[in-house]
């Protein structure tokens, strides 16, 4: 885990198994399974395999209705894929990594077949909690809610906003997403060394 990028675990978290670690301040296991039973920072220790808890006392936790920033990490499922959530709109001090679980009923308003088709790996998303409880579940059906910051898949450039869809300028190909009304890189107001004006 890198240093500044602290996971934050909330109460009934489950962190791991009994086969794998030792719990630690903060952690009670249940059925040989491992939960959190605080809100704090989590703390993995890889030589003792102890995972502990360091309680904060000033985290905000992501709650029902918040709206969230973050990155889609993956694993990427037909049907679900997991969100990095690195802020929450409105709401100071967050001062860690939260999970967020992407399923693609919550994707967009209309039927969407598979996750692949609302989200990419490394995708930033704005969406909204929709369970008080991690991990958290979470939607971009809404209009101002999806994609807002995509990179190509075959050539990592950055992908634009066209007619509605994201568009490579250099593959000349379009990659389906559910895009947000705030997507950062719109045509016209993009000045990439591909783009043509008019
Ligand atoms: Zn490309």
């Amino acid at each position: 885990m890198s240093e500044g990028k602290t996971r934050i675990a909330v109460p009934g978290e489950k962190l791991g198994v009994e086969e794998e670690f030792i719990p630690g301040e903060g952690v009670y296991v249940e059925e040989g399974k491992l939960y959190s039973s605080i809100t704090g920072a989590l703390v993995v220790d890889p030589k003792s395999k102890k995972v502990g808890v360091s309680p904060s006392t000033k985290v905000a936790v992501p709650e029902v209705g918040d709206i969230v920033e973050g990155v889609v990490v993956g694993p990427m499922r037909e049907d679900s894929t997991v969100v990095e959530i690195l802020r929450i709109k409105r709401k100071r001090s967050l001062k860690g990594v939260f999970t967020g679980i992407l399923h693609v009923s919550q994707a967009a308003k209309g039927y969407v077949d598979t996750i692949f088709d609302a989200v990419g790996l490394n995708d930033w998303v704005l969406a909204k909690v929709v369970t008080d409880w991690p991990p958290y579940q979470l939607s971009t059906a809404d209009d101002e809610l999806g994609v807002i910051y995509a990179t190509c898949p075959k050539c990592g450039g950055e992908l634009i906003l066209k007619r509605g869809r994201l568009f490579c300028n250099r593959d000349k190909t379009f990659e389906r997403r559910k895009v947000s009304i705030h997507y950062l890189l719109k045509e016209g107001s993009y000045v990439g060394k591909d783009s043509k004006r008019g």
